[in-house]
This record gives C-alpha cells, structure tokens and sequence, in this order.
C-alpha cells in the first residue's frame, strides 16, 4: 500500500530524526546569549535550555543544550537549524507552522527537513516532545525583544 506517508518517505523522515538525535546541530551554551529559556516536559523527562542571539530583529545565532528523548532532541537540533538567520516574525511564523504540522491542524509547506514530524500528529502524547525547544525559542524571542534597548523610556523598578 503506497501513499503520502509511504514506507520510503517514512524511513527518509526516521533517519533524519535518528541523525539529528546522534549528532544535534548547534548543541551548546552561549554566554554571549540574548536571551535565553528553560524547556522541561516532565511526561517524557525532556528538558532544554536554548540561547538565542539577535542581531536587531535577525536571529543572529540559536543553540541549545540538555537531554531527552530522540524526538525532542532532534527536533530541537532542526529547530535551530531553520530559524537562525531568520526574523523575529519569520521565526514566530515556522512555530506556528510547526505547530501545526505535529498537532495536525495543516500548515508545513514551508518546512522542509521540519516534515519529518508530520508522523507525530499520530501519537498526542509526543506533541510535546516535539514541540518543547520551540516554546522555548519562542519564549526567548519574547524575553529578547523586551530588553532594555528597546524599552528606552520603560522606567526602572
Ligand atoms: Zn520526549
């Protein structure tokens, strides 16, 4: 039985994800960081930091560090693939797309190698696994764009 999600395009989409889990993209700390924000999924025992640095509104620079399962791993090791290099609104834009991909709501046309995930939206209780470097990245790129630059007049408290 052949489909879009064929034995071929399966085993392409595992073997990314097993590659990243053994050897993950941009996995250290970064002093010079930004911003940064803790992950922890504590269903799976999934726990990340990632650091994020920003040029402006470009993220410069993305890494993360931590462990956890393949899935989380990877997908973070591929997460900071795709945004760095990227705007703070085209990097909010992959997360939704993201999102949608693994919570099977449609979207990731744009996503690349991030396909692989699409077999998650099958099993709910990896969502999060998924899912858990991106709130992260998201949440640092909130933590980064409220830094004092560009708060000038924000009194100090
Ligand atoms: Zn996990």
């Amino acid at each position: 039985m052949t489909g879009p999600m064929s034995g071929e395009l399966e085993e392409l989409y595992q073997s990314i994800i097993l590659d990243h889990n053994r050897r993950p993209q941009n996995f250290r700390a970064m002093p010079e960081a930004s911003a940064h924000a803790d992950g922890l999924n504590p269903m799976c025992g999934d726990q990340f930091t990632v650091w994020l640095k920003m040029n402006g509104d470009v993220v410069e620079d993305v890494s993360f560090q931590g462990s956890g399962c393949a899935i989380s791993k990877a997908s973070a090791s591929l997460m900071t693939q795709a945004v760095k290099g990227k705007t703070k609104a085209e990097a909010e834009k992959l997360f939704d797309s993201f999102h949608g991909l693994v919570t099977g709501h449609g979207g990731g046309e744009d996503l690349g190698r991030l396909k692989a995930f699409s077999g998650v939206s099958r099993f709910p209780l990896r969502v999060k696994c998924a899912t858990l470097a991106w709130h992260a990245m998201r949440s640092a790129l909130d933590d980064a764009a409220k830094g004092p630059a560009s708060n000038p007049t924000e009194p100090q408290a």
